[in-house]
């Protein structure tokens, strides 16, 4: 039976993983959404400090925004940053600080679709509900050989249905906890061990030499470039800085004004590097940064001016913190560098 070999091979082969020790739906829900998207070594550093930072979802509701986004800072998708945040607020005024323990009033939390509330259902409550994640779809697909496209309405219900048949509905955190595990070390997407595989006999994939087609997807992403020209105008002491507030990447992050083109022959350049590149799911970004002496700042109304250390304190994106860190300090003064944050 599908189920009972899943578990088994699970509590041989499972990771030690923080959510695994707990059934704190908090908790539960905080390690799901910093690790969507995020391998877990990445993910493990801001899960704990998290949980250090705001050990109850009042704190984290009661955190300051700029906060909770600059201990965000490097994860990406920050949306779900802001939509936690969000969530907690709402946990804390419309159900009286305690997690909500139907799988309804779950899914309704701000960020939180049918994936991540089946498994806080499952882990925190035992309720059950299957897990439909991405590494569900490939186990699923190759397994079973289905070729329905993964990314399109049919096939969701036909993997949901096949999963509700496949769910062991008495031990339903093991089965979920099992077959993500399963994904995660095993079925892996590229050259999975099929030789060591419990699966090997049976799967479909493996038998039939389908590994690479399997899960099937239907559309490509289609990428959008933009460009970006940061300039850090400075005077030796401050720099200006501002919010993006706007729907779109990076919202609630701080940055450095940006221009549409690329500064040139001005002797009031300090630094300046090549345009590169940096990858995000749907954009692809190109980017440089000119470091811009100016003898009186002029800032606009909705910008800052902050010193270095301030400016440490601050979210960026981290193309601009590893700017910030790595690039900027050099330009600085070394004894500005020291007086800064210290001055009046
Ligand atoms: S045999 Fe290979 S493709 Fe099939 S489930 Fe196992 S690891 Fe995945």
């Amino acid at each position: 039976m599908f189920s009972k070999k899943i578990i088994v091979w699970y509590l041989r082969n499972k990771r030690d993983l923080p959510r695994r020790n707990t059934r704190n739906p908090y908790k539960i829900w905080l390690s799901e959404i910093i690790l969507q998207q995020t391998r877990v070594e990445q993910g493990l550093p801001y899960y704990l400090k998290f949980v250090e930072n705001f050990p109850t979802v009042e704190d984290l509701a009661n955190a300051h925004e700029d906060y909770v986004m600059k201990l965000w800072q490097g994860l990406g998708y920050y949306s779900r940053a802001r939509n936690l945040q969000h969530a907690a607020q709402t946990i804390v005024n419309e159900h009286q600080g305690k997690f909500p323990k139907d799988f309804e009033s779950i899914k309704k939390l701000k960020g939180v679709g049918e994936y991540t509330a089946s498994a806080i259902a499952s882990f925190a409550y035992d309720l059950p509900y299957p897990v439909l994640d991405g590494n569900v779809y490939r186990i699923i697909s190759r397994i079973f050989g289905i070729y329905e496209a993964i990314d399109s309405n049919e096939g969701k219900k036909i993997f949901m249905k096949q999963l509700n048949e496949l769910m062991d509905r008495s031990d339903a955190a093991n089965f979920n906890q099992a077959i993500m595990e399963f994904g995660a070390i095993q079925c892996v997407p590229k050259n999975p061990n099929c030789n060591v595989c419990i699966f090997k006999d049976t799967c479909h994939a493996f038998l039939q030499n389908k590994i690479e087609q399997l899960p099937f997807k239907e559309k490509k992403i289609v990428k959008k470039d933009r460009t970006f020209h940061f300039m850090i105008f400075t005077d030796g002491k401050k720099f200006i800085v501002q919010k993006r507030n706007e729907k779109d990447i990076w919202q609630g992050m701080y940055e450095f004004p940006s221009s549409e083109k690329r500064l040139r022959d001005n002797k009031n350049i300090v630094h300046q590097t090549e345009l590169q590149k940096h990858l995000l799911t749907h954009q692809n970004i190109y980017y440089d940064f000119t470091l811009i002496y100016q003898k009186k700042l002029e800032k606009e109304n909705q910008q800052l001016l902050v010193n270095y250390e301030e400016i440490l304190k601050l979210a960026f994106p981290k193309i601009m913190h590893d700017y910030i860190t790595k690039k900027l300090n050099l330009y600085l003064p070394q004894t500005l560098k020291k007086n800064n944050g210290r001055s009046k």
